[in-house]
């Protein structure tokens, strides 16, 4: 265009008229100044529109009415331009609204008629450099990330990575970039879950959810990603962004909580609330698939007496090694829980036939009759255990619960090692058990109890110089009760300590009594139970204290244990009975023979007569096994210097059989029921 001058005119009008119409139009903004004292000479359309003022109030203005810099400064500035050091500068400008915009400015100097002026164009770049300031700080974090980071293609090869991305991978950056990103996929996550992932990126732009990572050592990990995507210009995705981070740990303590809160820590087996989920999940399902569930509730026999006796230690293990039997008895879809000391659950789903589930109770109790061999001893124990069914017997977990334990007491208040299905009595009984615990307490509360005594015949004289003492309940409803109804259950809720306290103080002072009245050597024997030993135990010195306020010695009491007791190896129990024999009540061991009374015990703890359970004398007839036993049983007293009472005598074939044998009291309907008191006294008399 400028080849072609036009007449009349130099070449350099047309240049500086040509300038001019660019000058005014052109839409960058454009200013030029006078370098000598800053004065903006001219300034175009599109600064004026910038600047904020009209093109004319710009032409009035100097350099310094719109930059920030100081007039010094930007002096400085000029020369650097006019001496063409520097034709680039950046820029804080005012404008007419007092608004500061960061801009870029290139400036030279040119020859014009009216001498050097300075042309510059002027670039607004705050935005730009907004925008180059952001993405320096997301390097920055990119780079100090504790996160791993890689960006990626839509083709999924690594574009870039971040050094966290080598911590957690174990890839340098060159041997990451470059390769597809398979290289750090573990196929634990498969393809069906990518192809998900893909798809939830590509329609909402991001996905954040745990997937598996393979390492460079082949080590898989569990991360934590987020996915992020990148668009291009036209909004299509262009690079994705995954951030990650490894959460194994994390997820390995998860579980451990998650352990400890549902598994039990000894054996490994469910624990109690766990069992509670798995069995409403049972009856769920059972609903839904209309078959049945079996709860199977079994107690370990003699597993006290194991701890007692052997220690904790060995009886800790005795548990681990009972949870791994049952585990062998049931099928993998069963569930095995320890729901108490040493109390276990079992739930047999998917039941369409009764006889599975007698197989396997029949599994369980063989397995756990076995002897366990557990570091030197031989353990013996066995279970006794209750089944219940849903939805015969109840359709709610907690009901068949309680069937089940209801049903396994029924099965232990039968002997050892054994089973019991749930009845309807079952429920009964233990209805009246609940009813037979709040009488109780009542009786208690309102002494509803009374002694009767029963004679004890010394079989060579016929003279009676002993009695026992037994409880009676007058019930007011119910009269008279026999403690065979409601000894158990005062043990089992501690309250026969307080009853057994009130017996001893009525029974002695009935002693004192007949001591005065009677003979001077006269008993009364009290029974003490076992539970009154547990705990704090039996206060010897008030017993004693009771005994002296009475004015009779301890010998006018005699104390009947059962062998249980004996099998309680602990001091606290062994020093109680020594306690007797220091404070002169002698001792007597009762229903002998029905234990496990061994020879040794009757020697070590001083016992001073064993009384022969009434099992042994019923059947008594010349030439019988029981008269073969009772008469072992007599002898083996005598030489360790025992006396023998023979109780439930009821005929005077028995006594005769029991007198020649050597027997040397008896006890029995023969000679009286146990009478209160007076009629004890009238039959004395007679
Ligand atoms: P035990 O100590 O073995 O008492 C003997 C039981 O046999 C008594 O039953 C007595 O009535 C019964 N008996 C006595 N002679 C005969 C007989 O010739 N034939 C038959 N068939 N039975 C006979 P009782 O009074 O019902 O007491 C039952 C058990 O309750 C006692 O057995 C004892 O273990 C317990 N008991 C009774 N009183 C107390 C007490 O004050 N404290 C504690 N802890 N237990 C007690
Ligand atoms: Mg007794
Ligand atoms: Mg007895």
């Amino acid at each position: 265009m400028i080849e072609n001058e036009l007449p009349g005119i130099s070449a350099s009008e047309v240049g500086e008229e040509l300038f001019q119409r660019v000058f005014r139009k052109h839409s960058s903004i454009m200013l030029l100044i006078d370098p000598e004292n800053g004065i903006i000479i001219d300034a175009n359309r599109a600064a004026a529109r910038f600047y904020g003022y009209t093109e004319e109030a710009l032409r009035a203005m100097k350099l310094s009415d719109i930059n920030v810099l100081a007039k010094d400064e930007i002096y400085a500035e000029m020369q650097l331009a006019l001496n063409e050091r520097r034709n680039y500068f950046i820029f804080r400008h005012r404008l007419a609204g007092g608004e500061e915009r960061t801009v870029e400015v290139h400036s030279s100097a040119i020859e014009t008629r009216e001498g050097i002026l300075l042309f510059s164009i002027v670039f607004d770049v705050t935005d730009r450099k907004q925008a180059e300031a952001s993405l320096r700080l997301a390097s920055m974090v990119y780079q100090n990330s504790s996160e791993a980071m890689v960006v990626t293609t839509t083709d999924d090869v690594i574009m870039a990575v971040n050094p966290a991305f080598t911590k957690v991978t174990g890839y340098a950056a060159e041997e990451a970039i470059g390769r597809h990103a398979n290289l750090v996929r573990s196929w634990r996550t498969d393809l069906d879950t990518r192809k998900g992932i893909r798809r939830t990126v590509e329609e909402t732009g991001t996905w954040t959810g745990e997937v598996w990572v393979k390492r460079k050592d082949g080590e898989e990990i569990l991360c934590r990603v987020t996915i992020n995507t990148v668009l291009d210009d036209d909004g299509k995705i262009n690079r994705l962004v995954c951030q990650f981070s490894d959460i194994t740990h994390e997820k390995e303590s998860d579980e451990l909580i998650w352990r400890q809160a549902n598994f039990d820590a000894l054996t490994g087996l469910s624990n109690r609330s766990m069992f509670q989920d798995r069995l409403d999940q049972a009856l769920k399902k059972a609903q839904r698939d209309g078959t049945s569930v079996a709860l199977l509730v079994l107690d370990v026999d003699g597993f006290k007496e194991v701890n007692d006796t052997l220690g904790h230690g060995i009886g800790d293990k005795l548990l681990q090694a009972a949870a791994q039997r049952l585990l062998h008895c049931v099928r993998d879809s069963d569930t095995v829980a320890r729901v108490g000391g040493d109390e276990f659950a079992i739930i047999v789903g998917d039941v369409t036939d009764v006889h599975n589930v007698e197989r396997v109770v029949h599994a369980v109790l063989q397995s756990l009759a076995e002897p366990f061999r557990i570091d030197v001893e031989e353990v013996y124990v066995s279970a006794s255990m209750g089944i219940t069914f849903f939805p015969d017997d109840g359709v709610d977990g907690a009901v068949l619960l309680k069937n089940a334990d209801q049903a396994m007491y029924a099965a232990k208040g039968k002997g050892r090692n054994r089973f019991r299905f749930f009845t309807p009595a079952m429920q009964e009984a233990a209805q009246a058990r609940k009813r037979i615990i709040a009488d109780l307490r009542v009786a208690l509360a309102e002494n509803q109890f009374c002694l009767h005594y029963q004679p004890i015949v010394d079989l060579r004289t016929g003279a009676i110089r002993k009695a026992e003492a037994l409880v009676r309940w007058e019930h007011p409803e119910h009269g008279m009760v026999s403690p065979a109804a409601f000894i158990r259950i005062a043990e089992e809720t501690g309250m026969i300590v307080e009853l057994g306290e009130w017996v001893f103080r009525a029974a002695s002072r009935q002693a004192a009594a007949w001591r005065n009245a009677l003979h001077p050597d006269f008993q009364v024997s009290v029974n003490v139970s076992p539970v009154q030993f547990q705990s704090s135990g039996i206060d010897h010195d008030a017993w004693l204290a009771h005994l002296q306020h009475l004015q009779i010695r301890g010998g006018n009491v005699v104390v009947e244990i059962t062998e249980g007791l004996l099998m309680d190896a602990r001091p606290e129990i062994t020093n109680q009975l020594l306690r007797f024999r220091d404070n002169g009540m002698q001792v007597a061991l009762d229903d002998f023979g029905t234990g496990y009374s061994s020879l040794s015990y009757l020697k070590k703890f001083d016992i001073d007569y064993i009384k022969i359970d009434q099992a042994f004398v019923r059947n008594l007839e010349p030439g019988s096994d029981d008269l073969a036993l009772c008469e072992a049983m007599i002898v083996m007293a005598h030489k360790l210097g025992l006396k023998v009472i023979a109780e439930g005598v009821e005929t005077d074939a028995q006594r005769q059989l029991l007198a020649e044998r050597g027997c040397d009291y008896a006890q029995g309907y023969l000679f009286s029921k146990p009478v209160p008191a007076a009629q004890f006294e009238a039959l004395l008399r007679d």
